[in-house]
């Protein structure tokens, strides 16, 4: 008998291993390559729509994800992601079928209970918005254009648009390519430099490295959310994680994901 339970746990030796902040007090996740069936570049969990993996292996590591999280196929909203700033409401709460993105657009919130909204990355900052008053949640996904060009406060903005406070927001910033890895060129150092304070980093006569972190952090304060809590694993140096920029375009994305499920709802 033990040695059955033995051979089906080898054989399902892809567990998944989903990261969480601590503080955001809706279920949730960063999911990492782990756990999931596409081969190599693309392995393992890999949840892109627009990469050059098959499709069934995408769906297929979507199911498994969903079901580890018990999250019905149809209560997941995501987006065809353009690093814009428009942002999508989502109110789908169940099905069975995987859906099909909303739209183009590069934030998705929801305040139907049930409902799940996720963005996709690969080295780019996912951001997890929570508001326990207003119960709801959104996903944002924001790289660096989305950064210099308002994605976050496009989000914040469409939650306080419904009552959201912004000093009530949790904010969760998931894993994504660290200052030691996001090396730009001057032009891009250069609309940082105009739109943040210090997150910039010049180091002898080497190009300049960006925190997309501090950016992020000095949007979220400027906005009145103070309550932020960071996951800071650099997806190029961690190989835990998809890397676009390490692994030159050839790779696959993960998903950020919250649920609108909160506790008395
Ligand atoms: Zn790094």
């Amino acid at each position: 008998m033990t040695q059955i339970v033995k051979r089906v746990l080898l054989g399902c030796a892809a567990v998944l291993e989903i990261l969480r902040a601590s503080a955001l007090g809706v279920p949730h996740g960063f999911t990492t390559r782990a756990g999931g069936v596409s081969p190599a570049p693309f392995d393992a969990l890999n949840l892109g729509i627009n990469t050059a993996d098959a499709p069934e292996h995408v769906a297929r590591n979507t199911l498994r994800l969903l079901e580890h999280e018990r999250i019905a196929p149809g209560a997941l909203s995501t987006l065809e992601q353009v690093h814009g700033t428009v942002v999508h409401e989502a109110k789908a709460s169940g099905g069975t079928a995987l859906a099909a993105p909303l739209g183009a657009g590069d934030a998705v919130w929801t305040e139907q209970p049930g409902a799940v909204v996720g963005v996709r990355v690969a080295d780019c900052v996912p951001v997890l918005l929570v508001d326990p008053e207003g119960r709801r949640v959104a996903a944002v996904h924001a790289g660096w254009r989305g950064a210099v060009h308002g994605v976050l406060e496009a989000a914040i903005a469409a939650l306080k648009a419904r009552g959201t406070r912004p000093a009530a927001l949790r904010a969760a910033v998931g894993p994504h390519l660290l200052s030691c890895c996001f090396e730009v060129g001057d032009e891009v150092a250069e609309q940082f430099q105009a739109r943040f304070e210090r997150v910039v980093i010049r180091t002898g006569a080497g190009k300049p490295h960006v925190s997309l972190l501090g950016s992020v952090r000095q949007i979220l304060e400027g906005a009145g959310v103070t309550r932020v809590e960071a996951l800071e694993h650099c997806t190029s140096c961690d190989p835990r994680f998809f890397s676009h920029r390490r692994d030159r375009g050839q790779t696959g994305r993960h998903l950020a994901y919250v649920r609108c499920a909160f506790e008395g709802a």
